[in-house]
C-alpha cells in the first residue's frame, strides 16, 4: 500500500532528501487549506505568493513522473483541519504510512505530533533546510537566556567554513558592520538599480480566495512581482549578485522616499524564496561568495560579509531562538505593554512620513526592509507600548516572508524587547534623529524633527523620552543605557514636563498622529 507524504506551503525543498532517489508507491500531497488561511489575516500577496509556488511546486513534481495530489481550496473545503484531511486521504488511498517533514512552525509541529491515525503509521523525518540540525539548537541555545548573535555566527563561519581562510576570517576581520551604514546622498538616488519584478498570472487564484471569501488586505500589485518557482527565484538571485551585491552592506541601512525603487533599494528579496525553501541558504550564499569571488574590484569584502552574516547569522539564530523558548516565547509581554495597534497600520494614513512611507509600501508589496521594519514600524510601536499580540499579528499578516519563526523572535524580541531581553541586550528605541540620520524621510514631513515639545514636533523625540522615562527602573541598570539618563537628568525640569506632556497628547490621539 502506498505511502502519503505531506508537503507543506513553506517546505517546496527540491533539495529534499524525499527527491533524492523515486521511491516507489509515494504520493506526495500539496494543499491548500483554510486553516492557513486563516489563522491570521495575510496580505493578498502573501496567500498568492504561496499558492501560486505550491501549485508549481506540485506541477514540476508531476513533470518529473512524482504522484501528486494537489487540492486546492475548493477540494479541501469540506476538511476541518489539516489532520482531518490526512485522515481522509490515507483512508482513500489505503495508506500504511504517512510521512511529513518537521515544520519550522510551532503551530503546525504540535498539530501534526498529536496526530493520531486510524491504520496508518506517522513518521516525521528533518527537513534539510537550514545549515544548523534542528536537533543541535539546543547545544547553542538555552530556554530564556541571551546568545550573543556575533558569538553564534562566528561558530557558524568556523563550522561551515564560510568567508575563512584557515581558522581566520577572510578579509582579517569577523564583521564589517561599521561600513554598513552609509545614507544615501542626493547623487547615490539615480543609480539605485530597478527591481528586478516577475510577472504571473493570479486569475484563478483570486478567483478562488474571492470565492472562498478568505479575508486579506493589502494591494495586489499586477502583474504579481515576486519568484513563485526555482528558475524565477534563481533569476532574482543573479540579478541580486550582479547589481545589488555591490552595494548590499554599504546601503543596508538606509532609506529614501526619493527614488521609484525606493522600497527595493539594494535588497535582495530573497526571503520569500528562502522561507518557502524554494532557494536553500546554502545555494544562495554559494552564489554570492562565487560572485565576491569572481569580482573583488566591484564586491568588497565588507559587503559579502553583510550578506552572509544575515542568513548564516541572524537568520540561523532567530530560528534556533523561536525553537529553544516556544511555546513560552509567543507569550512574553516584559514591558507589559497593552495599547491598541492604531488604525494607520491598515491604512497608512499618517502625518509622520517616515511611518507613512514605510506601511504604504508595505500594503502595495507586502515588502519592507530590515531597518523599516525595526526602526520605523518597531521602533513605532515600542515607544508608544502597542500590545505585542497585536504588533505579531500585523507583521505575520502584513509580510510576504512571514513566517512565525521568523517573525516572531524579529518582533516580539528584537522591536519590542517583550522577551526580556533575549535577542537584543537593549531595546532598539530611537527618535527622529536616527530616522533623519539613515533617510531622507524627515525633509518633507509635516512634523519637525528637531523640535520635541513643540506642536509641530516629531514624535518620536517626546515618545522616545516618555518610553525611557516609564521604564527607567528596569534600563538605568543596563551600562549602555545609563549615558541616556544622565541627558534627561541634565536638562531642566520645564522642558522635561513639557517633553512628558508632548508625548501624553500623541498618545492620547495615536490614532491621528
Ligand atoms: P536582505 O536585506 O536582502 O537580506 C538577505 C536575507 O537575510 C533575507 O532574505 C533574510 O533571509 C535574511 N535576514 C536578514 N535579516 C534577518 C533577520 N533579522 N532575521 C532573519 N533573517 C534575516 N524576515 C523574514 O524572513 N520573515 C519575517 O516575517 C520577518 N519579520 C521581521 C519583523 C521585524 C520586526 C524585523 C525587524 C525583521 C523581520 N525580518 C523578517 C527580517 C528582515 O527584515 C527580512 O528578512 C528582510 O527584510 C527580507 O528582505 P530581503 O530578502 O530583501 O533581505
Amino acid at each position: 500500500s502506498p505511502t502519503l507524504r505531506l508537503i507543506l506551503g513553506d517546505q517546496l525543498d527540491v533539495g529534499h532528501a524525499w527527491f533524492q532517489d523515486k521511491a516507489q508507491n509515494v504520493i506526495y500531497v500539496i494543499a491548500e487549506l483554510h486553516q492557513e488561511t486563516n489563522y491570521t489575516t495575510h496580505h493578498i500577496q502573501k496567500v498568492c505568493g504561496f499558492f501560486s509556488a505550491m501549485a508549481r511546486f506540485a506541477n514540476a513534481l508531476q513533470q518529473a513522473q512524482y504522484q501528486v495530489c494537489y487540492l486546492t481550496l475548493d477540494d479541501t473545503a469540506h476538511d476541518k483541519d489539516l489532520p482531518a484531511l490526512i485522515q481522509r486521504l490515507c483512508t482513500e488511498y489505503h495508506c500504511a504510512l504517512f510521512e511529513y517533514q518537521q515544520p519550522d512552525e510551532y503551530r503546525l509541529a504540535q498539530q501534526l505530533s498529536n496526530m493520531v491515525l486510524e491504520n496508518t503509521s506517522v513518521h516525521c523525518v528533518q527537513s534539510s533546510h537550514f545549515f544548523l540540525p534542528f536537533h543541535e539548537i539546543s547545544t547553542y541555545f538555552t530556554k530564556d537566556k541571551h546568545v550573543t548573535m556575533e558569538h553564534f555566527y562566528r561558530k557558524m563561519r568556523k563550522r561551515f567554513g564560510i568567508l575563512m581562510e584557515g581558522d581566520t576570517p577572510t578579509g582579517g576581520q569577523w564583521n564589517f558592520d561599521s561600513d554598513n551604514r552609509a545614507k544615501l546622498k542626493k547623487a547615490d538616488i539615480p543609480l539605485i538599480p530597478e527591481p528586478l519584478l516577475f510577472s504571473y498570472d493570479m486569475s484563478d487564484i483570486i478567483a478562488r480566495i474571492q470565492r472562498h471569501k478568505i479575508n486579506t488586505f493589502g494591494e495586489l500589485s499586477q502583474p504579481f512581482i515576486w519568484p513563485t518557482n526555482r528558475a524565477e527565484a534563481q533569476q532574482l538571485l543573479t540579478y541580486f549578485c550582479k547589481y545589488l551585491l555591490p552595494q548590499f552592506g554599504k546601503f543596508q541601512d538606509a532609506m529614501t522616499a526619493n527614488s521609484p525603487h525606493k522600497w527595493s533599494l539594494y535588497h535582495s528579496r530573497l526571503s520569500f524564496a528562502l522561507n518557502s525553501k524554494i532557494l536553500s541558504p546554502k545555494h544562495v550564499i554559494d552564489a554570492a561568495i562565487n560572485a565576491y569571488n569572481a569580482n573583488q574590484d566591484t564586491i568588497t569584502i565588507s559587503q559579502i560579509e553583510g550578506f552572509v552574516r544575515q542568513i548564516l547569522g541572524w537568520r540561523e539564530y532567530v530560528r534556533a531562538v523561536y525553537w529553544i523558548n516556544m511555546p513560552d516565547y509567543a507569550t512574553y509581554n516584559t514591558l507589559t505593554a497593552t495599547r491598541d495597534l492604531p488604525k494607520q497600520f491598515w491604512d497608512g494614513q499618517t502625518k509622520m512620513r517616515c511611518m507613512q512611507q514605510a506601511i504604504k509600501q508595505s500594503l502595495d508589496f507586502a515588502y519592507a526592509h530590515h531597518i523599516q521594519r525595526l526602526m520605523v514600524t518597531g521602533n513605532f510601536c515600542l515607544l508608544t507600548g502597542i500590545d505585542p499580540d497585536q504588533v505579531d499579528n500585523w507583521y505575520l499578516g502584513i509580510y510576504i516572508d512571514a513566517i512565525e519563526w521568523v517573525e516572531m523572535p524579529n518582533t516580539r524580541g528584537m522591536t519590542q524587547f517583550a522577551d526580556n531581553g533575549i535577542v537584543a541586550t537593549k531595546p532598539y528605541a530611537a527618535s527622529g534623529n536616527y530616522i533623519n540620520k539613515m533617510s531622507d524621510y524627515c525633509s518633507g514631513c509635516h512634523y519637525n524633527v528637531k523640535q520635541k515639545t513643540t506642536e509641530d514636533a516629531c514624535p518620536l523625540n517626546s515618545l522616545y523620552w516618555n518610553f525611557m522615562i516609564e521604564h527607567r527602573t528596569r534600563f538605568a541598570k543596563n551600562p549602555r543605557i545609563g549615558m541616556v539618563y544622565r541627558n534627561w537628568d541634565k536638562q531642566d525640569d520645564v522642558t522635561k514636563q513639557q517633553t512628558l506632556q508632548r508625548a501624553q497628547y500623541y498618545l492620547n490621539n495615536i490614532d491621528s498622529l
